[in-house]
């Protein structure tokens, strides 16, 4: 199909090419030039045959490839999944489903889409007949820069080189980067935060020099983020998946509303779900679960985006977030698709750093959406009280969804079914999780894994023991203004390969 940017209406492409692209060249988004409706009787067939076989029908909604390959991406990409369900659900208890997106390679739901990502551009290569290789830079905090690395390390015609923000991700998350091995993989650490390190990118992107310098080596760019179109997809298949399973278990009939509860940061995810239920997947609400940087709550509580705010470094590190990129995609759809307002909002943003929806869109908004936060210690209680309680271990991330999920019960007594979405394995954050169930507190994070294993009665996954002896690969730091050099340092090396 085609897709247009968020930006400009003119500014149309095929989705292949849009995955190649990852961000228009007037800075704004793609998204789908009309949403394709679900079939929900043949969805639940196709997700009765398996999660891949459902995901290669949502692809087919909106990739123009053929059959065989679609099915190609979706085994190859969830073939190293350690559940044969690849996303398996967890009840709680007749009304709360855990929906458990950590079982990919690197640990967090960002695998779903970053292992996909990467065969998706093979296709869109071979399909767009692009000369070019594709260079991907990407900005992380915490889980992206991972999963991406680990979707495309080694794969022919791509490189990729990752920032992060140098104090801002937890250290299994530093350690899983610094030992990625692959002959066109770069990490480096940015001193910032991840707002700095996605300005940076974002403005490398609309470098000129940088571009020209770019395609002179035979690359050109692109982005492994949320902003990509090709990460947004792939998604959309773990909701019509979850409603699926919980129709044919029983939990749900067919038809009925499921809400859904999501830890956003980059608002990618819950985004997906906004989308599954354009296409018809029938949602309830949307809860948009924060933690301290709550930017998101203020926004669908007073319709006023405004990124001037204290920035917390937290324990669910991958949702330390201000600027919300994926949010843009929503502002389309809500201003019905008219994208000179889009432009308005997001100059406002970044020339003001803040920008307000009038007042009919914002009650518009709040009809689908329901956004509450939690602080650190409301964080640590749902961990504590979940594993208490139904002897369940939940990230810390993870445990945002599940604490706003209970506020939300409590604030409007709908007791609509719920899955709650669990996005990362708790042993990548174990000192924390370890803390927050049993209150001891250790400074070494394999300790911590260690007495977490032994006093939960869990095992620790292989890709966090591992990382113990795993050589660390890389160690390359910059300040803001260095991420240029970086990329012009990584392209010399290619350029010798
Ligand atoms: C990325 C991430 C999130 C936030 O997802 P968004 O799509 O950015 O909203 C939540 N939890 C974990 C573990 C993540 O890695």
């Amino acid at each position: 199909m085609q897709v247009v940017s968020t930006r400009d209406a003119e500014c149309r492409r095929s989705a292949e090419q849009a995955v190649l692209e990852g961000i228009a060249p007037d800075g704004g988004l793609f998204v789908p030039e009309l949403f394709p409706s679900l079939d929900l009787t043949a969805a639940y067939n196709k997700a009765n045959a398996g999660y891949q076989q459902l995901c290669a029908y949502i692809l087919g909604m909106y990739f123009d490839l053929d059959g065989q390959t679609l099915i190609r991406i979706a085994e190859g990409a969830y073939a190293e999944f350690s559940d044969p369900h690849v996303v398996p659900l967890h009840k709680l208890d007749g009304r709360t489903a855990m929906m458990e997106l950590y079982h990919g390679p690197t640990l967090a739901f960002k695998d779903l889409a970053l292992q996909a990502l990467p065969r998706l551009m093979k296709a869109a290569l071979a399909k767009t007949g692009q000369k070019e290789n594709v260079l991907i830079l990407t900005a992380t905090s915490g889980d992206t820069g991972k999963a991406a690395m680990a979707g495309f390390a080694d794969v022919e015609r791509t490189a990729i080189q990752v920032f992060y923000p140098e104090y801002g991700v937890s250290a299994m998350q530093k350690l899983q980067m610094a030992t990625q091995e692959g002959v066109n993989v770069a990490v480096c650490a940015v001193n910032g935060n991840f707002d700095d390190a996605q300005t940076g990118v974002k403005q490398m992107f609309e470098d000129r020099t940088l571009r020209d310098a770019v395609r002179k080596a035979g690359y050109s760019f692109s982005s492994a983020n949320s902003i990509n179109f090709g990460r947004l997809i792939p998604q959309v298949a773990y909701y019509v998946y979850t409603y699926a399973k919980l129709v044919a278990d029983g939990t749900i009939k067919a038809g009925d509303k499921l809400n859904f509860s999501v830890p956003t940061g980059n608002f990618g995810n819950i985004l997906a779900a906004y989308y599954a239920m354009k296409m018809g997947l029938p949602v309830g609400k949307l809860i948009c679960a924060s933690n301290s940087n709550n930017v998101l709550t203020e926004f669908f509580e007073s319709g006023v985006y405004d990124k001037n705010r204290t920035f917390f470094k937290t324990m669910s590190p991958s949702m330390d977030i201000l600027i919300s990129s994926n949010l843009e995609r929503l502002l389309f759809e809500l201003c019905e698709r008219d994208s000179k307002q889009v432009r308005v909002w997001m100059d406002d943003l970044s020339d003001k750093g803040s920008y307000r929806l009038p007042d009919p869109l914002r009650e518009e908004v709040r009809k689908t959406f329901y956004a509450d936060f939690c602080t650190e210690e409301d964080t640590r209680e749902a961990i504590r009280n979940i594993y208490a309680q139904y002897d369940y271990l939940m990230d810390p991330h993870t445990a945002v969804a599940v604490q706003v999920l209970g506020k939300y019960r409590r604030a409007t007594g709908d007791d609509t079914p719920c899955a709650a979405v669990s996005t990362a394995n708790p042993y990548k954050f174990p000192q924390d999780v370890l803390f927050s169930v049993n209150g001891e507190r250790t400074d070494d994070a394999f300790n911590a894994a260690q007495r977490l294993s032994e006093c939960t009665h869990t095992s620790i996954p292989p890709q966090i023991s591992e990382l113990k002896t795993k050589p660390v690969l890389h160690n390359h730091a910059v300040e803001k203004d260095g991420m240029l050099s970086a990329v012009q340092g990584f392209l010399d090396r290619l350029r010798k390969e």
